[in-house]
């Protein structure tokens, strides 16, 4: 228990005074030839053509690695980051922005190196042997390893190494090389919410001790350029979110900006500032105090359990991927998935939040007024004015529709004489269309002038 006053320890520092330093590494003659040699894929097979141009040489860095791991999580945020576009992950492997670094990425369902291969990288890091700075990524919420190590166990395993009692090889967790890395790492960021804030897995009940990077890193913590943990909610989280932070990170790395900017949780502040709702194609409906009553129903969701005016979230401006889908787009109700209480401060899911009943009722009183108003004007203004003079609509398809009655033509003048109350030349000038056709009705022998006239341009 901690007293007052006195520094605890962190859950990682807890974690490496159970395990002890480590200091035996494989040598190349026991790794042997199994599987891909080392750095075949992501170094050297994209080597020829992602080797860096002149435009990833402006900055300092001409690559960076980046490790990436997987905790207590469902890999949501990896099928989200390998569908990025803007920037995408292929384009940030390449290094094919001008003044980005290539980023030589090391992912258990991306590269094809395997076992004590794919783990070289990692000990080079642990050992500060790299040929390049490199990163951390988490994905899936930090489970309390001191707790499985009780009975001998793990919950999230990342490979094997000689770390056991005299050297016997053993299961180092995923939690065990962020805890030995992460005071070295450029930055370390935390994507999808059970990284960021415990998520699902840390959800009541919560067996494994299950907790976010922040948490387990703790509030002192900061990376060898100075950042603290960087955090991008979602479940999943939007991957351009991701690569959109990682550019604009590296982009300061390299020295061609400032830090961006990050709310007090680390989140990219321009792209968690604003709330789901602010953006929402359903906004309108909420306005004018119409909701549905169902899911596939057009209107607001917010009486079937839609959390958006109060979620920080940017889907609704971002989209699922490429600009598209995401959950009102699609039909789906906002439970929250990017914030801090997701899962247990929005359960149960698809009810009213109780806090939406205040708004929702105000929204439908005015709305009672509002809507047929705007209706009233709406048709106005479906309306060539040439037709408002003609009383008549010359569109097939309008044949069924009346005219506008008395009342609905005096209410359209009287708008229209509000609407031009600030016109300077009013009455001076009759305004475009506000003519009367000539016809023979109103002007007798206008045709035959008509006919005249052009037969004379001729
Ligand atoms: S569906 Fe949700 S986010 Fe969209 S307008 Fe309604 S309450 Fe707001
Ligand atoms: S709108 Fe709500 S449920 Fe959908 S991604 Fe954003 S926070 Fe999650």
């Amino acid at each position: 228990m901690s007293v007052k006053g006195s520094v605890a320890k962190t859950p990682a520092q807890r974690l490496l005074e159970v395990l002890g330093p480590v200091d035996k590494f494989p040598t190349d003659e026991e790794i042997g030839q199994f599987g891909m040699p080392s750095g075949e894929f992501m170094q050297d097979m994209l080597g020829p053509v992602a080797k860096a141009g002149i435009q990833t040489r402006l900055g300092p860095l001409e690559k960076i690695h980046v490790f990436w791991f997987a905790g207590m999580s469902c890999d949501g945020c990896t099928v989200s980051v390998t569908g990025a576009q803007a920037p995408s992950l292929e384009s940030l492997l390449l290094g094919a922005h001008p003044g980005l670094p290539r980023i030589i990425l090391h992912h258990a369902a991306v590269n094809v190196e395997s076992g004590p291969s794919y783990l070289r990288p990692h000990e080079q890091a642990l050992r500060g042997e790299l040929d390049a700075p490199y990163a951390i990524v988490l994905e899936g919420s930090i489970a309390d390893e001191v707790k499985a190590l009780e009975t001998g166990g793990y919950w999230a395993g990342h490979g094997e190494e000689p770390w056991g009692p005299d050297g016997q090889i053993r299961t180092v967790s995923a939690n065990e090389w962020i805890a030995r890395l992460a005071s070295r790492a450029a930055a370390t960021i935390a994507i999808g919410t059970c990284a960021t804030w415990g998520g699902i897995p840390a959800s009541h009940g919560n067996p494994t001790g299950s907790m976010s990077l922040m948490d387990f890193l703790g509030k002192d913590y900061r990376s060898e350029f100075g950042l603290p943990v960087v955090n991008i909610p979602g479940c999943a989280p939007i991957g351009d979110n991701f690569t959109e932070t990682v550019a604009s990170i590296l982009y300061f790395l390299q020295g061609f900006g400032p830090l961006p900017e990050f709310d007090e949780l680390g989140r990219p502040a321009w792209l968690f500032g604003e709330t789901v709702h602010r953006h929402c194609v359903r906004g309108a409906y909420y306005e004018e105090g119409t909701y549905a009553e169902t899911f596939g129903d057009p209107e607001c969701l917010v009486e079937i359990g839609c959390w958006g005016p109060v979620v920080n979230c940017n889907i609704t401006s971002r989209g699922a991927i490429n600009h598209q889908g995401g959950c009102m787009n699609a039909g789906g109700a906002c439970i929250g998935c990017t914030m801090p209480g997701f899962p247990d401060k929005f359960t149960p899911f698809y009810k009213t939040p109780p806090g939406s009943m205040l708004s929702t009722a105000a929204s439908r009183i005015l709305g009672s007024f509002v809507r047929p108003l705007r209706q009233f004007t709406n048709e106005d203004l479906n309306r060539e004015v040439r037709w408002d003079v003609h009383g008549d609509n010359p569109s097939g398809w309008a044949r069924e529709k009346l005219e506008p009655g008395l009342v609905a033509t005096i209410g359209h003048k009287f708008y229209t004489k509000m609407r031009r109350s600030t016109d300077r030349g009013k009455g001076e000038v009759e305004p475009w269309g506000k003519r009367k056709e000539w016809t023979e009705k109103e002007e007798p022998g206008a045709e035959a002038k008509l006919q005249r006239k052009v037969q004379r341009q001729d």
